[in-house]
């Protein structure tokens, strides 16, 4: 085993003061057509930022003539984006690389890729080193544009290799993008994160925060907008802080905001947003432009100012709600939909009644949930946890129903309405029903034709119900 960098999760927690450097990817032109003849498949875990990565991942592979195969038994590379969020999700990525140890004995010539935010920590590596000998690369979510060395390096000198760098100053320019979608796609506008809420492993597995400049950026859309796309999703762990480690300091995500709306594409989304830097300007920008959509995605995680506090959040829950409330004043159709996390250390019966409390007055039309997951390496898996795994669990269902009445409410709303439908797919249970995304982010059940994939089409809601919407086509 060639282990040339292993993680630090000391180092990765420093952040430097040098500036951001722009590089342009290496084509690695004197690298070709490792992969005539031979076969690959991807498996992704985790946020969007991961599925951007896997794209990027893929046009790399696809540049070096590997095609993609849906079949492990195929396959002549495997790869595992994977994610470190969640206890659970990592689990996962171990049960596979066990199952797939079988394989490597088949096949001794297929190439397991290990990636991902779970190999930028310590104790992913102790582990493969001792128990998942078989995997033949890791590499770290710094490392990406460097995989076909790697590839190249592991394919002529038969030797398996570990490189993860810990810290990262630097952005990689006009990367190669295999995108899923041929009308919706992910735009990365800043990488890393500094907040260092105490629960959270992002800060350290995906280095400082680093944005992108908006040339860069603005050139990615209007190339987007040529080829027929309809939709991009901006990306970031909070895109609110965008432009704020730009030495100059005049730019920030409000102003890209309103410069990307300007290019004309049909919708704009973005994720993930952190309440204590969501301005008033960017509240201003998203209710002047029709087509930035009225969806905002803004995790709270707790409405206790305790457990806030002990999370390092860095806002109180009258703080979050007033923010909330700017939002719905200045745009009264928004959808808002947040993260929620229950049974953190030290989470009392009161905290988690201030928590139902918020959830009702914000009237969130969605929440993704969970139950606390200690990450090895963050404070909060150092504290004393006085909540024991059933309470978690029962505040978990408690908090679910009242999320799940928001769900429904937020649909309710537009029954009897005429809505914007970007068709994007058959429905997976109707032959001939298609599905898309309405403005809000809500879900739509329609009747159509594959004429439709790809357009934004006029619907008119018939029946809410709590995950989704009927509706018929308004014929012009
Ligand atoms: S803002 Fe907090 S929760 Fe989000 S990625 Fe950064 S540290 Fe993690």
């Amino acid at each position: 085993m060639d282990i040339r960098k292993k993680p630090d999760l000391t180092l990765a927690r420093k952040r430097s003061k040098t500036p951001t450097m722009t590089i342009e990817y290496d084509q690695n032109n004197e690298i070709q057509n490792l992969g005539l003849g031979k076969k690959y498949l991807i498996q992704t875990h985790g946020c969007q930022a991961n599925e951007a990565d896997t794209e990027i991942l893929r046009a790399m592979i696809e540049e070096q003539k590997f095609t993609l195969t849906d079949k492990v038994e195929e396959a002549d590379l495997i790869l595992i984006n994977t994610c470190a969020v969640r206890e659970t999700a990592e689990n996962k990525v171990f049960g596979e690389l066990g199952r797939l140890k079988s394989l490597k004995k088949v096949n001794p010539d297929m190439i397991l890729v290990v990636a991902g935010c779970m190999s930028q920590e310590e104790a992913t590596i102790e582990r493969i080193l001792t128990k998942y000998k078989h995997v033949d690369i890791v590499l770290g979510t710094h490392n990406i544009p460097e995989f076909i060395h790697y590839l190249h390096y592991v394919m002529t000198e038969r030797k398996q290799m570990i490189e993860v760098i810990s810290q990262e100053g630097s952005i990689t320019e006009h990367l190669p993008h295999a995108r899923d979608s041929r009308f919706k796609a992910w735009v990365n506008i800043m990488y890393g994160c500094d907040e260092f809420c105490t629960y959270c492993i992002v800060p350290y597995t995906r280095g400082k925060e680093r944005s992108r400049r908006k040339e860069y950026i603005l050139n990615e859309v209007k190339a987007l907008i040529e080829k027929g796309y309809q939709e991009i999703t901006l990306l970031g762990q909070n895109v609110n802080s965008y432009g704020l480690d730009f030495e100059e300091g005049n730019y920030d995500f409000s102003d890209l905001l309103s410069d990307l709306a300007q290019t004309g594409i049909s919708r704009i989304r973005f994720t993930t947003s952190h309440p204590k830097d969501f301005s008033d300007s960017l509240i201003d920008v998203i209710a002047k432009y029709e087509n930035v959509m009225p969806h905002i995605h803004l995790p709270v995680q707790s409405g206790s100012d305790t457990v806030l506090k002990k999370m390092n959040r860095k806002y109180t829950k009258e703080q979050y709600l007033d923010l909330v409330h700017r939002i719905y004043e200045k745009i009264p159709n928004a959808s808002i939909t947040t993260d929620i996390i229950v049974g953190f250390p030290t989470e009392t019966e009161h905290d988690f009644l201030e928590t139902m409390d918020l959830v009702t007055k914000a009237r969130f039309e969605g929440a993704y949930t969970f139950v606390y997951s200690p990450r090895k390496g963050t404070p909060a898996a150092m504290y004393e946890t006085t909540v024991s795994k059933q309470e978690a669990k029962d505040r978990l269902h408690r908090l679910n129903e009242l999320v799940n009445e928001g769900y429904l409410k937020g649909n309710m709303r537009f029954e009897g309405q005429n809505v914007k439908v970007l068709i994007e797919g058959k429905s997976k249970t109707k032959e001939d029903v298609y599905s898309g995304y309405t403005e809000n982010n809500k879900l739509v059940n329609v009747k159509c034709s594959d004429q439709e994939i790809g357009n934004i089409v006029l619907v008119h809601i018939t029946k809410a119900k709590t995950w989704s919407l009927d509706g018929e086509l308004v014929r012009s």
